[in-house]
């Protein structure tokens, strides 16, 4: 369903990301693990076209993008945008909205959903967060767990064929990790299709169909979780896990 063929990004003279070459397949969960700086954001960030790659090829469902020669298609452009969501490691709810308002934000602008249909699929989807009953909160009223929930439901809310999050339990208390994790392995047992950048690596060999080591922009190592975590092939790989022992 995904396919990314030799993607890189420049920040000026900076390479961050050395030609990404991925594939993913609809239902699949991709954990993504690696030092900080390494390039995890900026690789979830150029799947959403919050930054533009400067070379190489997306492709997801049917939608084709190449980068690095010209002008992207502006309707190109919006369509894959369409195809994928971001939850990232703050949240970044809208603090003056509702819960219900964040969460059919999206529908009501962008997909141009009538208000009622909106509000249902809202409802909806924060029951399958657990939190209909905060629907009228406004965010400051909810904990960083149930915040990064609602945010949860907000991107599933544009139904998109990827899910990325990015580290969505970095920025929270450590008794509310459990619940947050719950709500993406719940995801993750409905197949819906999700890259996660996280540091959680129980998590990650409980959760992910394959893990992507990366390092210096580049992926050194993608495995099934069993085997990357357990006997990793590469030298990087190991010392970066040996870490977390
Ligand atoms: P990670 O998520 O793995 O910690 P990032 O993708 O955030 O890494 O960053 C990778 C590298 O790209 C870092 O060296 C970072 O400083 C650089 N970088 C990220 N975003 C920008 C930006 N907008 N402008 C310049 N450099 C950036
Ligand atoms: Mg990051």
């Amino acid at each position: 369903m995904i396919e990314i063929n030799g993607l890189e990004k420049r920040f000026g003279d900076q390479v961050v990301l050395h030609g990404i070459d991925l594939q993913v397949k609809q239902g699949e969960v991709l954990c993504i693990i690696g030092p900080s700086g390494s390039g995890k954001s900026t690789l979830l960030r150029c799947l959403n076209l919050l930054e533009l790659p400067t070379q190489g090829s997306i492709d997801i469902n049917q939608v084709h993008l190449s980068f690095g020669q010209g002008k992207v298609s502006e309707s190109e452009y919006r369509r894959l945008r369409g195809h994928t969501a971001m939850v990232f490691q703050n949240f970044h709810l809208f603090p003056h909205k509702t819960v219900l308002e964040n969460v059919i934000e999206g529908p009501l602008i962008v997909r141009r959903m009538d208000q009622q249909k909106a509000v249902k699929l809202g409802q909806r989807l924060l029951q399958k967060v657990g939190l209909a009953e905060k629907a009228g909160a406004y965010p400051a009223q909810l904990s960083g767990g149930q915040q990064q929930r609602v945010a949860i439901a907000r991107a599933l809310a544009m139904e998109p064929l990827v899910l990325l999050l990015d580290e969505p339990t970095s920025a929270l208390d450590p008794e509310l990790v459990e619940e947050v994790l719950v709500t993406i392995k719940e995801l993750a047992e409905e197949k819906q299709t999700m890259l996660i950048v996280t540091h959680e690596m129980n998590f990650a060999r409980d959760v992910a169909d394959r893990v992507i080591f990366i390092d210096q922009g580049q992926i050194i190592e993608t495995d099934h979780p069993n085997q990357l975590f357990t006997q990793p092939k590469e030298e990087r790989t190991k010392v970066f896990l040996q870490k977390f022992l």
